[in-house]
């Protein structure tokens, strides 16, 4: 690494107040693809200062949906590294440190206002249509006063001056140069009353604790921003690069939210999503090469992401899109590594036993192989398979309706039992030849052959080809379907 050039660094920080879900996914995506191609480092810190609102389940969620992403970190949870710790909870000394600094310059406060006060004020304040913002009331209390308010056993929480005149610049790596007004942001609170810090203060003091080059999330944060920008100038901290990514919107233009349907990162994986198609479609979602390529390995991505290409605009969440991605790469997958993927789902729904014999893991392999084209998301599998594993599956009443009920249809099922009988063995294309003869022989079309046994063995009118299908069932519980079927009759 060229010695002048400061090595890239970028972190995830979120905050585990609720499951992990595809805005945030997108966000460390987008951190890790950049850290990667650039070979710099990615950091994953949990913000989880919020006792209340903080759960360590969350985090855990983080920390095994991002595994399973395969975004995996530099440094942080588990792997550690020279910055840590990476959890906010255990690093509340540092901020105190640097608030009383702050507090030393006289670049903070103590500030005495309880919550009450400060409802009170605002509600007048919006009531003469000035904007909320605190009013300074503490910025000049003198000693008199806090030895005062202290005795009434108020406890402070520490305020940052903010400079009451002036402009501050965020220099957004997307958006370009973005300006606020200083005398609109209110001294806002460093530590709160119990002295935990609040997000702004914390992720400026980490941030540049753990070196961090480049600041890439969601642009619900552009506001906080020039905050942290004033924090970074009081502590004569290097600013790092900004680049605000706009937000994921459903398809009604609205934020992508629960009434969308589900935005978690769990629910994709339960639903048997594959972890790189979430990945290639998450990094579609602001972001694209000039010609627009859909699907990549994870080393071309790697190479050819950059934030150059990701745009200014929302981009919109389209799950068709990510259900023909996610069929894409099953499509690619070899047979045996989709079955091993589809043994959890047939489990679950006890279509197999905890234990598999190599006789079914090679029925599975099988299945997956036929069905591997039609496949959209793992799960599916227990609806478009459960033939093969219930021996009393149910016959689709449209489907005995259209190719069951028909006069020759006994007679037809009896000539395929005879026939499949006499075979010496049970092949795919033995079983054509059988059929196709009896189509000749008894001049029926192929259809009225093929139909009404494919409903026979399977229940229904679709499903994969139906000698490939026979073979997978054997011989002996294809005879035994042709027999419930034309049990059926005599009822
Ligand atoms: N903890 C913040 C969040 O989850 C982090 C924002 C940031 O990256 O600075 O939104």
């Amino acid at each position: 690494m060229n010695k002048n050039k400061r090595e890239i660094r970028v972190r995830f920080a979120p905050s585990p107040t609720g499951e992990f879900h595809l805005g945030g996914a997108r966000t460390a995506l987008f951190n890790w693809l950049f850290a990667r191609h650039c070979k710099g480092k990615f950091i994953l810190r949990i913000e989880d200062t919020d006792a209340i609102r903080s759960k360590n389940d969350f985090s855990q969620s983080v920390i095994e949906n991002l595994k399973w992403l395969g975004l995996d970190w530099n440094e942080g949870p588990e792997v550690e590294g020279s910055y840590g710790p990476y959890f906010q909870s255990q690093r509340l000394q540092i901020y105190k440190k640097y608030a009383y600094k702050l507090l030393e310059e006289g670049k903070a406060y103590f500030c005495y206002c309880t919550q009450e006060e400060l409802e009170e004020r605002k509600r007048e304040k919006q009531k003469e249509g000035k904007p909320p913002k605190y009013d300074g009331r503490c910025r000049n209390l003198s000693e008199e006063e806090r030895k005062h308010f202290k005795e009434e056993g108020r406890k402070p929480v520490v305020r940052f001056k903010v400079p009451q005149e002036g402009i501050t610049y965020v220099e957004d790596l997307l958006r370009g140069k973005i300006s606020f007004e200083n005398k609109l942001i209110g001294d806002f609170v460093l530590l709160k009353s119990d002295e935990t810090p609040t997000y702004n203060f914390a992720n400026v003091i980490d941030d540049t604790l753990m070196k961090i080059t480049h600041v890439i999330r969601g642009d619900d944060h552009l506001s906080n921003t020039p905050r942290q920008i004033l924090i970074y100038q009081a502590l004569n901290f290097q600013t790092p690069q900004f680049a605000h990514l706009s937000m994921i919107l459903g398809k009604d233009g609205t934020k992508l939210s629960k009434r969308h349907g589900a935005t978690s990162i769990s629910y994709y994986r339960k639903k048997g999503y594959l972890p790189w198609a979430v990945v290639n479609y998450l990094a579609l979602l602001g972001w694209a090469t000039s010609d627009s390529q859909q699907l990549f390995s994870k080393e071309e991505l790697i190479k050819k992401f950059n934030l150059e290409r990701v745009g200014k605009n929302p981009a919109v969440f389209d799950i068709k899109k990510l259900e023909w991605m996610n069929g894409e790469y099953i499509r690619r997958m070899k047979p045996e590594e989709v079955a091993s993927l589809l043994i959890p789902y047939l489990k679950e729904k006890g279509l197999v036993k905890e234990r598999i014999e190599p006789k079914e893991k090679e029925m599975i392999r099988k299945i997956a192989q036929m069905e591997q084209n039609r496949l959209k998301v793992l799960s599916e599998i227990t609806d478009l398979a459960d033939f093969f594993f219930k021996k009393d599956f149910i016959y689709e009443p449209k489907a005995v309706e259209k190719r069951l009920n028909k006069e020759y249809v006994p007679f037809l099922l009896k000539e395929t039992k005879k026939e499949i009988n006499e075979l010496a063995s049970f092949t795919e294309e033995e079983l054509e030849d059988l059929l196709r003869n009896l189509t000749k022989k008894f001049s029926f079309s192929t259809g009225e052959v093929f139909h009404p046994l494919r409903v026979a063995l399977t229940g229904r009118t679709r499903g994969p080809g139906l000698f490939e299908l026979a073979v997978v069932l054997g011989k002996e519980e294809v005879l035994r379907r042709i027999d419930k079927t034309l049990a059926m009759f005599k009822n």
